[in-house]
């Protein structure tokens, strides 16, 4: 995964890096390092997060207007000093960093050490740079061409920035299947894994394709593919601003990004609900209208948060457009051979639109005539750009690493989504569409109802924060929202925590319950309520302790559970963009609560863009 950075120009580089790799550090925090090019090549580098490199280098000589840096999400050695980037070279003269994995690496290390390479560090990264240095070297080439043979070679994903000693306002990039974005500004460029780190100095970027190569000086940026034939770079406007990434008086994004939801969900509405009109907007599903209206199937691929809410998906579309659904994990698809059939339609759903097995998996499809629609959040993602359709989530940058108001925003898509094609199909009567469109519309008041309550759950976090496991269990439409909430708590408190169907606990987990068990129950009100109520009593029987979400005119459940939350009431359909809500935050003050560092828990990272 990992964060990548570069600049040159006339400013200084190192505070751009620095600043720029804080902004990244949420696709890694395992290490933290730049390379700096001020006379010669300086590389400094450190275990831990970008902050300790600041304390480590204070005092040195960091002035240069050259330089690159890196914040790693480790793959291939564990975090260390040694196995952080920038890499050095064998000769001491290129230094580079890569977000990715190079599959081929063992071989190549095996050749490089046969010709006496001796290697410091674990990392496929320093092989492939020695690799490229190796050419160079042999070939008797530029560095420019050593990296394109090299590239040919390589097999898996990365993107690379690499700088030489001799060449010190240069900086050599290239991509394949990882993301890279190159900010074009007056007598200088910068680099990034998004456009972060150079909101403040440009709005002006380059999105990089795959099997591109980049040479950037101050004053010229030149694109070539790799069979060396010069590329014109497409230059596209940003449409963010800084604040947006900023925490903004919250402790953390996490909680800034649960609390932005009215705004980010009214935001991903806005301009396509129109409950008085009784219309949805839509071009992503307007253009391709036909293939929707006759898919034989749609198949949903996806992973994490983004699979859960393709999970809801599923039950919504099977519900109201009678297309059936299968939701896959993109990582086991794309190394299927799954059956897809001419006019089957895949939705990707990614926040980042860079998750690397699900651009893979679509990849796959494509290749085999499916339909490509794609709900990401990242305007400009790799995702974004290989679907044939889709729809943005708008809800603005997601930095905390526990996906919060882009899965709402996915919900807010997906449904509009569905109750569109039902609609088109004739398949939803008037009156069902229309009070589904004003129940869609008063989503974003009601999450800030719910928000108003934060402090309960608070309470009932600090209450249940000793836990050592946890059970989450719904029906229905809060199935899926069952397992996120286990998975939001797994990640972000370190509390192992199981979701399941509600019935289902009956087959295996009920064996779990005791006195000390925390049970969340997700029971909303919906068709199966007595249901739900039932396997609440069981769990009671057993001594759980029940912790409910349920709707605020709900009369039999405060008797039987031991806290309770209330939710606005909605329709069924609606109701997971409601009942996620309190899972987020008691996630977030539970973690809180156990000292975790919630934007930032242990071995994740926000972009997933290595398999
Ligand atoms: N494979 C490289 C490593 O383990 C890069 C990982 C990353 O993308 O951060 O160092």
């Amino acid at each position: 995964m990992c964060g990548i950075v570069g600049y040159t120009g006339p400013k200084e580089a190192y505070p751009i890096v620095i600043t720029g790799l804080k902004r990244l550090e949420y696709r890694g925090y395992d290490s933290t390092g730049v390379a700096l090019l001020n006379g010669g090549l300086k590389v400094y580098k450190k275990k831990g997060r970008v902050a300790d490199l600041e304390a480590a280098v204070l005092g040195e000589n960091l002035h240069a207007h050259t330089g690159i840096g890196h914040t790693r999400w480790a793959t291939h050695g564990e975090p260390s000093d040694v196995n952080a980037h920038p890499h050095l070279s064998a000769s001491g003269k290129l230094a580079m960093i890569h977000n990715g994995i190079i599959e081929n690496y063992a071989q190549l290390k095996k050749e490089l050490s046969n010709k006496g390479y001796v290697f410091k560090s674990e990392t496929d990264t320093e092989v492939l740079l020695n690799f490229i240095e190796d050419i160079r070297e042999n070939n008797q080439c530029d560095l420019e061409e050593a990296v394109r043979v090299a590239l040919k070679r390589v097999t898996g994903a990365y993107v690379i920035l690499l700088v030489d000693q001799d060449q010190p306002d240069t900086i050599i990039a290239a991509r394949k299947g990882s993301p890279l974005v190159i900010g074009v500004g007056k007598g200088e460029h910068f680099l990034g894994s998004d456009a972060s780190p150079m909101l403040e100095y440009t709005k002006e970027v380059v999105y990089v394709n795959d099997y591109e190569l980049a040479i950037v000086k101050p004053n010229e940026l030149i694109l070539k593919n790799l069979g060396n034939e010069k590329l014109t770079p497409f230059v596209t406007k940003l449409d963010m601003e800084l604040a947006a990434i900023e925490k903004g008086g919250y402790d953390h994004f996490m909680l800034k990004e649960i609390f932005e939801q009215p705004l980010t969900i009214h935001d991903c509405l806005r301009g396509r609900l129109d409950a008085n009109a009784g219309t949805i907007t839509m071009s992503g599903v307007a253009n391709n209208i036909e293939h929707f209206k006759n898919a034989g199937r749609i198949i949903i691929v996806a992973c994490g948060t983004s699979w859960h809410a393709g999970l809801v998906a599923e039950y919504i579309i099977e519900e109201l457009c009678r297309i059936p659904v299968e939701v896959e994990y993109a990582s086991e698809f794309r190394y299927r051979n799954p059956v897809i059939n001419k006019g089957d339609i895949i939705f990707a759903i990614s926040q980042s639109g860079e998750t690397a097995d699900t651009l893979v998996a679509i990849e796959r499809a494509k290749e085999q005539g499916a339909i490509i629609f794609g709900i990401v959040n990242v305007v400009g993602s790799s995702i974004a750009r290989i679907s044939d359709g889709g729809a943005y989530t708008h809800a603005g940058p997601e930095i905390g690493v526990a996906s919060t108001k882009a899965f709402t925003g996915q919900l807010a898509v997906l449904t509009m989504v569905a109750l569109k094609i039902a609609k088109e199909k004739g398949r939803i009567s008037d009156e069902r569409y229309q009070q589904l469109l004003v129940e869609l519309e008063a989503v974003p008041e009601k999450v800030a109802a719910i928000l108003k309550n934060a402090p309960a759950i608070k309470a009932i976090a600090e209450k249940y924060k000793g836990a050592t496991d946890a059970l989450f269990l719904g029906r229905g439409y809060n199935f899926p929202i069952a397992l996120e909430g286990a998975l939001k708590l797994k990640e972000i408190s370190y509390i192992h925590a199981e979701g399941y169907p509600a019935a289902e606990m009956k087959h295996g987990p009920i064996a779990l319950v005791d006195e000390n068990l925390p049970v969340v129950f997700v029971a909303t009100k919906d068709a199966y309520h007595e249901k739900i109520v039932s396997n609440i009593q069981e769990i009671k029987a057993r001594k759980g302790q029940v912790i409910a979400i349920i709707t605020e005119e709900d009369d039999l459940i405060p008797a039987l559970a031991n806290e309770v939350f209330y939710v606005p009431p909605a329709d069924e359909i609606i109701a997971p963009m409601l009942s996620c809500i309190p899972l987020q935050l008691l996630s977030y003050y539970m973690g809180v609560a156990r000292g975790v560092d919630v934007d930032k828990p242990r071995n994740l990272a926000k972009s997933v863009t290595v398999e």
